[in-house]
């Protein structure tokens, strides 16, 4: 590949960004093989308490109550791509269409607000606020951070990766001190092991 087409690839995806072959739309950033390869995670083959993998051997000794938690991919094939290409362009739009396919597959209500998992001090330039704000402007909902603007609401908390439950729980639990009618919370990407 020459220099112009990577210039031109940064701004406007023209081959997939898995395996190099070409996209239908410069718009999409995988082949439609590549798509197929999206491997959508089943939640009923997961843990029943903190929607990880299961078995799931923390849940047993102490169990980490995350639901209703919805994570849509593991760390594996075209999805890290994206994931990197994200993180590279700033660019979320397609992880955030996916997650709105994967909320619509969901039994998840339209929350009222989109609250990013991040802590940062200039959260706008998070991987997590990124992606949320995309997802808010999809659905057309505000986009919150924690204060007292989520009283009565109901909140999708969303974070682009997920390592241990334990963070998100942590941040689950911060956010009910604000009254929110109810926080859902979503990964795209959970690295969580059994
Ligand atoms: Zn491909
Ligand atoms: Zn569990």
């Amino acid at each position: 590949m020459d220099f112009a087409n990577l210039i031109l690839h940064f701004f406007y995806p023209t081959f997939c960004i898995h395996c190099g072959g070409s996209v239908e739309k410069k718009s999409h950033p995988l082949c439609p093989p590549c798509t197929e390869l999206l491997d959508w995670i089943d939640h009923k083959t997961r843990c029943p308490i903190c929607a990880g993998p299961s078995p799931c051997s923390h849940c047993r000794k102490n169990p980490k109550p995350l639901r209703p938690h919805l994570s849509l991919f593991e760390g594996v094939g075209p999805i890290t791509d994206l994931y990197y290409e994200f993180l590279k362009t700033k660019r979320p739009h397609f992880l955030a269409s996916l997650i709105l396919l994967a909320l619509s597959r969901s039994s998840f209500p339209i929350p009222d607000g989109i609250v990013p998992a991040t802590q940062k001090l200039f959260p706008k330039k998070s991987p997590s606020y990124l992606l949320a704000a995309s997802v808010a402007r999809l659905l057309k909902v505000p986009l919150l951070l924690p204060n007292g603007s989520l009283q009565d609401k109901t909140l999708l908390l969303i974070t682009p990766t997920l390592q241990a439950t334990d963070t998100l729980l942590t941040f689950k639990r911060h956010l009910k001190t604000f009254f929110p009618e109810k926080v859902y919370s979503l990964a795209l990407i959970d690295e969580r092991l059994q």
